[in-house]
């Protein structure tokens, strides 16, 4: 039996959960509104997608907050899942299968993985 904390600490990813579920359907409306899912294509996303790691990178290496990097990042990358009919969580899923049980060693803080060893 959970405790008390934990328990609430369960119900709260709950509602992460679905709040997060809601977001990524108000993003994916957001995009349909706006005809960037019909109207544009994964190659342009995909450069996007570049442009906003790149601010990702220039916020880490300044020490800004990334907070509206990783949000453009992901903003982008369910309008490439609208528009491939795939979800952020069936890749995610797929990802976690493939890593969950991977084995490897760190190098300069890179994690190198056994077959690649
Ligand atoms: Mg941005």
């Amino acid at each position: 039996m959970p405790s008390g904390n934990t328990r609430k600490s369960i119900v709260g990813q709950g509602k992460q959960l679905f709040s997060m579920n809601k977001l990524i359907k108000q993003v994916e409306q957001w995009h349909r509104d706006r005809n960037l899912i019909e109207g544009s294509d994964d190659k342009a996303q995909v450069l996007k997608l570049i442009q906003e790691l790149g601010e990702l990178s220039d916020s880490v290496c300044k020490g800004k907050p990334i907070d509206d990097d990783i949000g453009d990042l992901l903003v982008v990358m369910i309008n490439i899942c609208v528009r491939n009919k795939i979800t952020l969580e069936s890749c995610l899923s797929h990802s976690w299968d493939e890593i969950k049980h991977r084995k490897g060693v760190m190098r300069d803080g890179i994690f190198i993985k056994e077959e690649d060893l």
